[in-house]
């Protein structure tokens, strides 16, 4: 049998490349019970319900067996008919049974394509459409609790009471726009700008736990200077403490800077590694050392790292002229224990240091502290939802909005645009107001399959 579907039949591999001990195939489209009777031989699976049998080829004999779940639209993730395929999890099995939902009329999805239907088909907003991947790319538990909590909605509950309260006061000043004599009087009267002022508090706490949930997501950058020796592998380890320290060589070629990727009280720290930050005629490494000046240029602090008892050297003012001057430059000077020091935190010429040990961890938790505090992270990341730099701006924006509504409340004309502008800025986090080209963007970033 070969059915045609509409073209809108979607089809991937849902488990991660591999060999596991089940592999997920999962389709999405409409009216997709004879794709199901197709794929199993005839069987007629029950809604929601586990059906073991045989995957089928189009001559009948089986490909694979497994477990047949379909959740006919729209009661499923996609708000379409949606088969999940649980087979045995070989690439080669899971190919072949892919083939076979081609062979059957479904094409192959693209990155993100699942969750982009259920956004379309209302499913879940933007905000939540964007946590899914924040959740599968989680570098910590509390982001993954985070990520979890706006996938729930918490995140776009909060916009959508703001959006709630924004829509009141915008009734309330547009009527009046019908009767200018009496404008000032009436909003007055209602009191306009206190609710103005009680929606912008409002906002204001949304915006500080996003922010934290945007730490929580993105981490920070840190570069790293040091002369070999100095114990720059032991201060991460040290920072990262009982967490383990990741170490990831850039993907493509090893001669890359090495970048460190470790965890302080739950915030990824991205460090770069400016040790492969030398001249070279190689090609491929000056692609690298290309790469991580571009990087070098983005990142919030640099750690310099030196041995206290021989202090900063020629080497590391070299590479400390050539860093951005912008970027806040932190001064380690370690190994205290051997020079018989106390830890302890100062000023020195204007920057900022920490005297420690990394090999006995002692002030460690001074330099933690700071490095958290440098990006505003406030350590309690109860309640936090994970948020994105997009949520922030168009927080921001709305927020620059609303605060001219404030100043210029007494024109009324203003008043009122101000107040519209401010709650489409707030509509875009949820995607009730997003261009298509962004929603293109958002979605491309997914894995296949999700
Ligand atoms: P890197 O080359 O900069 O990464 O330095 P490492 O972290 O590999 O450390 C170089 C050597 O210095 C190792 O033998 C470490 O055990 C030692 N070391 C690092 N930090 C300290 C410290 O605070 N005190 C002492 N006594 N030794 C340290
Ligand atoms: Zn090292």
């Amino acid at each position: 049998m070969n059915l045609s579907y509409a073209p809108s039949t979607i089809a991937a591999i849902a488990t991660a490349p591999g060999r596991g001990g089940v592999g997920v195939i999962r389709v999405s489209g409409r009216d997709l019970l004879p794709f199901a009777q197709a794929i199993s031989g005839g069987k007629t699976p029950k809604p929601r319900y586990a059906l073991y049998t045989d995957f089928v080829a189009a001559d009948g004999s089986a490909l694979d067996n497994g477990l047949m779940l379909f959740f006919p639209g729209p009661r499923s993730f996609t708000g379409e008919d949606v088969i999940e395929l649980q087979g045995h999890g070989g690439p080669v099995v899971l190919r072949m049974l892919l083939a076979r939902c081609i062979e059957l009329g479904a094409r192959h999805a693209e990155p993100g394509e699942f969750t982009r239907r259920a956004f379309l088909n209302d499913k879940m907003d933007l905000a939540q459409a964007e946590s899914v991947v924040d959740l599968i790319d989680a570098a910590s538990e509390t982001a993954a609790r985070g990520a979890l909590k706006s996938l729930k909605g918490a995140f776009s509950g909060e916009i959508h009471q703001l959006v709630d309260e924004l829509i009141t006061l915008r009734m309330l000043v547009e009527a009046t726009l019908d009767f200018p004599e009496e404008d000032i009087d009436f909003l007055k009267a209602a009191d306009a700008t206190g609710k103005l002022s009680a929606i912008r508090q409002r906002l204001s706490r949304v915006q500080a736990t996003a922010r934290q949930g945007a730490i929580l997501r993105e981490g920070m950058h840190v570069v790293l200077v040091g002369e070999p020796n100095v114990g720059k592998s032991s201060l991460m380890n040290a920072l990262a403490g009982d967490e383990v320290a990741i170490v990831t060589d850039i993907a493509g070629t090893t001669r890359d800077t090495v970048r460190e990727e470790i965890l302080i009280d739950e915030v990824p720290v991205h460090v770069i590694d400016t040790a492969g930050l030398r001249d070279t005629d190689d090609v491929v490494e000056k692609i690298g050392i290309e790469r991580t000046w571009q990087a070098v240029e983005r990142a919030d602090v640099a750690l310099v790292l030196v041995d206290g008892r021989e202090g900063i050297t020629a080497n590391v003012e070299a590479i400390l002229a050539r860093l951005p001057e912008r970027l806040p430059r932190i001064f380690v000077f370690n190994k205290i224990d051997l020079a018989g020091e106390a830890p302890r935190l100062g000023e020195e010429d204007g920057h900022e240091v920490v005297h420690l040990s990394a090999a006995t961890h002692a002030g460690v938790d001074l330099l933690k502290a700071r490095l958290l505090a440098l990006i505003g992270f406030q350590g309690d990341a109860e309640g936090v939802f994970l948020a994105r730099e997009r949520h922030l701006d168009a927080i921001r924006r709305a927020g620059a909005h609303l605060d001219t509504a404030a100043a210029e409340w007494q024109q009324v004309e203003i008043f009122a645009e101000e107040l519209r502008l401010a709650q489409n800025a707030l509509s875009e986090i949820t995607g009730e107001f997003t261009a298509d080209d962004l929603l293109g963007v958002i979605f491309s970033r997914f894995c296949i399959g999700k």
